[in-house]
């Protein structure tokens, strides 16, 4: 379960990279597959599948098979016909996710959660009460056998990426330290694919190009690998190669939302006229959202009506994005549950903020670096945009009125 507060990013624990390996990664083992064998004894040695048309967790017996998620099921079967295939039952894996998470709150008071199975845990400065981190881990993955019943991989490192890859090497049901000293040796033989970023498309072009191993990418050199896959793939994965966690450091104060609106006079609109403006105030905040490199969890919908009274509604989203399509869903709900109201009092003024931002980097911790398939669009109109004006690119329906200027903004 995602460790969330209403009040979101702002008061997240931020994990940083320091000079002991105390960062814990710990992961769950195919988790819902590890469940269903915790609930069901005949399941238990066999290869599981869950899943219906999609495998969503495939058991390390079926994984030996070469069973990958997430498959198509059918495909799953064929490389293992006499795998069990059973649905999810997500309330289960809900319960057990919160009680592993109680186990990880009662290790340190500094846990950051990444999704229902895993979390990143900061036992730095626990030595005096609880020992050295490799004892506090064991003492984890003993405690949500016993109590959750599940195996959980811990990795444990300097950073983040070094301790996400330690608990995949870990897997399953593993411990690995990686001493600060040895962390060229740790990283170099692995594979390309245990990278962050590294998904089929860049492993391909790697191996295409004989390069198959960690330790190969950190040879050939940035400048090599620009040629290859571009320039920020190539900074991210020579950063990587190298041991060094590639988030850039903060520095100073970042904003903490951003913000568009549009005033539109005395005229009355209609809902779609006004959907249309949100669409288009969206694809603005989305541009820019995108061109900080940032990610957002609050959408809030600013109003302004005819007798100068004002209005926001929020939505609070489960996982921060910066994908036009979330974020204008949202904006979309709130523009129709304040239908009523703007019906009543008349709208002078339409807003759009988006707060909780947090940096992309440190989310797509968890995405791969080639683009997710939703937001390819927003990537091709950011960069038609940004080639051929903002003009370049508009929604149909904003063509007759345009996306209207810029005024500055309500205060938050
Ligand atoms: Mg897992």
């Amino acid at each position: 379960m995602f460790v969330s507060d209403s009040t979101g990013s702002s008061r997240r624990p931020r994990i940083c990279s320091r000079d002991d390996a105390s960062i814990l990664h710990a992961d769950l083992d195919s988790f819902y597959a590890s469940v269903e064998q915790r609930d069901h004894p005949r399941l238990r040695g066999q290869p599981v599948l869950v899943g219906g048309g999609v495998v969503l967790a495939a058991s390390y017996e079926a994984k030996a098979r070469g069973v990958r998620t997430p498959m198509n099921l059918g495909q799953a079967l064929r490389l293992c016909p006499e795998a069990i295939v059973v649905p999810p039952r997500m309330s289960a894996y809900a319960e057990a996710s919160k009680a592993v998470f109680a186990v990880f709150a009662d290790t340190t008071p500094i846990v950051e959660g990444i999704s229902i199975d895993e979390a990143f845990l900061d036992v730095g400065g626990l030595r005096r009460i609880r020992g050295e981190p490799r004892a506090i881990a064991e003492t984890l993955r003993a405690q949500v056998r016993a109590q959750v019943g599940l195996p959980i991989s811990v990795g444990i490192a300097r950073t983040k990426f070094l301790a996400k890859v330690a608990s995949a090497v870990a897997k399953p049901d593993g411990l690995r330290l990686v001493e600060p000293d040895r962390e060229l040796d740790f990283l170099h033989p692995l594979p390309v694919e245990r990278l962050w970023g590294v998904g089929k498309v860049t492993a391909a072009t790697l191996h295409e190009n004989g390069i198959t191993r960690v330790g190969q990418l950190a040879e050939l050199g940035e400048p090599y690998l620009r040629a290859l896959l571009g320039p920020a793939a190539a900074r991210h994965l020579f950063a990587l190669s190298m041991a060094r966690d590639p988030r850039r450091v903060e520095t100073g104060v970042r904003r903490r939302s951003i913000g568009a609106q549009r005033a539109l006079g005395r005229h009355h609109r209609d809902p779609a006229e006004l959907a249309a403006f949100v669409d288009g105030l969206t694809d603005r905040l989305g541009r820019r959202l995108r061109a900080a490199n940032r990610v957002c969890r609050t959408v809030i919908l600013r109003l302004r009506f005819d007798d100068f009274t004002r209005a926001t509604r929020s939505h609070t989203l489960i996982e921060a994005t910066d994908a036009n399509t979330e974020i204008r869903h949202a904006a979309r709900l709130l523009l129709d549950t304040a239908g009523p109201i703007i019906a009543e009092r008349g709208i002078t003024l339409i807003g759009l903020s988006l707060t909780n931002l947090e940096n992309a980097d440190a989310v797509q911790l968890t995405l791969p670096l080639e683009p997710r398939a939703d937001n390819t669009l927003d990537a091709t109109l950011d960069d038609l945009r940004r080639r051929f004006g903002s003009a370049a690119v508009t929604r149909a329906a904003l063509l007759k009125s345009g996306e209207g200027l810029s005024v500055p903004l309500l205060p938050d």
